[in-house]
């Protein structure tokens, strides 16, 4: 099954998305698809002889649609990491309630310790 390779990006053809095939060896355009792809955060040493980029990660510019399929324009290069993005937006939102949860702990600990001040004092007071 064709698969995207971009990270977190789980379109497929079967899914109704056109896949494009990374160029060549020799076709001028292939070093800039990986280095596209490894920004995106893949391991690029070992690529598989497969490697398909989706639709959705070219600009519509460079894409040409006909009544079977897109195709892409020659040495058309995949730039939108859309899906990396959302990634990261759900990494951000994890960060932020893991600080939220340290907060609170802060605030009860806080709390804690209020109390036991005025416990503290009302004991003294009432040793006075
Ligand atoms: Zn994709």
């Amino acid at each position: 099954m064709s698969l995207c390779v971009i990270p977190n990006c789980h379109n497929t053809k079967s899914g109704g998305y056109t896949l494009f095939k990374l160029p060549n060896e020799g076709e001028k355009s292939r070093s800039k698809w990986i280095q596209f792809i490894k920004i995106c955060g893949v391991d690029t040493d070992n690529l598989k002889n497969h490697v398909f980029i989706c639709e959705e990660h070219f600009e519509p510019s460079v894409m040409r649609e006909n009544a079977i399929r897109k195709t892409l324009e020659k040495d058309a290069i995949p730039t939108i990491r859309a899906r990396v993005d959302e990634f990261n937006n759900r990494n951000e939102i994890y960060n932020l309630q893991v600080k939220l949860e340290k907060c609170n702990e802060k605030c009860q600990q806080l709390e804690r310790m209020i109390q036991l001040k005025k416990l503290l004092k009302t004991n003294v007071f009432l040793a006075n």
